[in-house]
């Protein structure tokens, strides 16, 4: 049996598994990244990380075909180099060439949301499918978007940033620079800065009582639990988030024709109350009734798609 190693490289915490060629993770753990280190401690504790949990299952280096890390940010495939990630203040970080120093086999490396898409069609919802697109919509809005069963990266390597759609012209100020983009009005962000500016104009509604006032408080969850209580407050704001959702799905639709569209990070907790308003509006605006249209499922892999994703990077080669 083939084994790989994935690693999930966030801000905030490095997640690694021993998964085998099927996308079953056997054996994982985490350490904290501790950003604002030099990149080399940091990747010595990636490395670290990676053989205790080779000690741990008995396994030896040469039993493990290669190392797949997702990270945040832009990426040099080629060179295996983090051209820019923002959340760990990297630039032009030579992650293979460093983690080699550590660990001497192949190392790939891949954008986060695209290793999401990966997983999901190796392991996920997307299984089985040759065209699929994953939607992650948390703090902002990831997609990684597979054709013909391989992730599709781009003229220049920045491909797939749906988030960065922009659905209303001279909308809301993205921190890309531009203005009205997806992720302004799909993000778990954007369902925390309705419900804040809701609830300090509403007192009487559940979102405000739920966190006695502190609007701090509020969060992507309590807005949506509100909606699906049935507070009027937390619902308009609900239905105003599905209504832009739905613009940004039937783009891709339009767009790409994907057989399965998934739809995963913090925000897909919400469940069938989610799943089903985004089935019903989107049913809606198909532009092919006849022809079928994408089938979107909420992902099941949840927090392990990260090392899932990675893990699979050297079969996707
Ligand atoms: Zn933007």
């Amino acid at each position: 049996m083939k084994l790989y190693v994935g690693v999930d490289l966030g801000g905030t915490n490095i997640g690694a598994g021993i998964v085998d060629d099927k996308g079953n993770i056997l054996l994982k753990g985490e350490v904290s990244t501790g950003a604002s280190r030099p990149f080399q401690e940091i990747i010595a504790d990636m490395a670290g990380l990676i053989k205790d949990l080779l000690k741990k299952g008995g396994y030896a280096l040469s039993d493990i075909e290669a190392i797949g890390i997702g990270s945040p940010g832009s990426i040099d495939r080629e060179r295996g180099v983090v051209v820019k990630a923002n959340n760990l203040y990297w630039k032009d970080i030579p992650v293979k060439e460093e983690l080699q120093k550590h660990l001497n086999i192949p190392v790939y490396i891949e954008n986060d949301a695209n290793v999401a898409g990966i997983a999901e069609s190796v392991a996920g919802v997307c299984k089985g499918f040759e065209n699929s697109v994953t939607i992650t919509l948390g703090t902002g809005v990831g997609s990684g978007i597979i054709i013909d069963g391989k992730p599709y990266t781009g003229s220049h390597g920045v491909a797939a940033e749906l988030g960065h759609m922009i659905i209303v012209v001279d909308g809301i100020q993205c921190n890309c620079g531009n203005r009205g983009c997806f992720e302004e009005y799909a993000s778990a962000s954007a369902l925390i800065r309705d419900g804040k500016s809701a609830a300090k104009e509403n007192p009487d509604s559940l979102i405000y009582k739920e966190v006695d006032g502190d609007l701090d408080k509020i969060d992507a969850r309590i807005v949506i639990d509100a909606a699906k209580a049935g507070d009027e407050i937390a619902l308009n704001i609900f239905d105003s988030y599905i209504h832009y959702l739905t613009v940004g799905i039937i783009n891709i639709i339009n767009l790409l024709d994907p057989s399965v569209i998934a739809i995963s990070g913090g925000v897909s907790r919400a469940g069938d109350f989610l799943l089903d308003a985004i089935r019903e509006s989107v049913s809606k605006h198909i532009f092919y009734k006849d022809a079928g249209s994408a089938n979107i499922y909420l992902s099941e892999l949840g927090n392990d798609a990260g090392i899932i994703g990675a893990a699979m990077l050297a079969r996707a080669d």
